[in-house]
């Protein structure tokens, strides 16, 4: 399977996001473990220019979770949360105006739908990857047979919980509900030699 990469800009937000998230001592010794040292220093340009690879990203995650333990999985969907309020920041103004155009035009559930297909067209753009978002029997998933937060990892459960915190912040922003109204569960997951990662995403009561 051929590695991909994400681009300096996509690298950098996931980077400060963790920073942000898991303090500088542990964020550094997360680069260290991962061999990423060289972002210690400097962090990658804010550029669309491929840098960090699959593999390590992939690395970087799992070193944090397996630095916090039973705690890991929250640490990184937390981590996810923060990366999509930054990406959100970015976007500005105009990310408000889209959810204030859909929220009047739209129905909850194709509310989400439009932002999970944006947020797979941004996906695609910053990792090559290609995310395919569906609805069934009532909640949508979005897989992702290329992921790139499991390359090289060998999990006994799913484990790219940082992609799943940030499709948690993605619905609950859309929706203007609280992050816990939202259920990101990761299905299937290639950390355990899976096909794909898949997501089911639900918010309790439906359109
Ligand atoms: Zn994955």
């Amino acid at each position: 399977m051929m590695d991909g990469q994400l681009t300096n800009r996509y690298a950098r937000q996931i980077l400060e996001a963790a920073r942000q998230v898991i303090g500088p001592d542990a964020w550094a010794q997360a680069l260290i473990d991962a061999g990423l040292e060289r972002y210690q220093r400097a962090l990658p340009p804010a550029n669309p220019d491929p840098g960090m690879s699959f593999a390590e990203i992939s690395l970087f995650c799992w070193k944090i979770r397996d630095r916090f333990g039973h705690d890991g999985p929250k640490v990184l969907r937390q981590i996810g949360h923060e990366m999509l309020r930054r990406g959100l920041e970015a976007y500005g103004w105009v990310a408000n105006l889209i959810r204030l155009t859909t929220g009047i035009l739209r129905s909850p559930r194709e509310q989400v739908r439009t932002a999970l297909q944006r947020a797979a067209n941004v996906v695609r753009l910053e990792t090559g990857s290609a995310p395919h978002v569906w609805w069934e029997e009532g909640s949508f998933y979005w897989e992702n047979l290329s992921c790139p937060y499991c390359v090289g990892i060998r999990s006994p459960e799913p484990c790219c919980d940082l992609p799943a915190g940030a499709l948690e912040g993605l619905v609950a922003w859309v929706l203007g509900k609280p992050l816990d109204a939202v259920q990101v569960v990761e299905v299937s997951c290639r950390g355990v030699q899976e096909r794909a990662c898949r997501y089911r995403i639900g918010w309790g009561a439906e359109t």
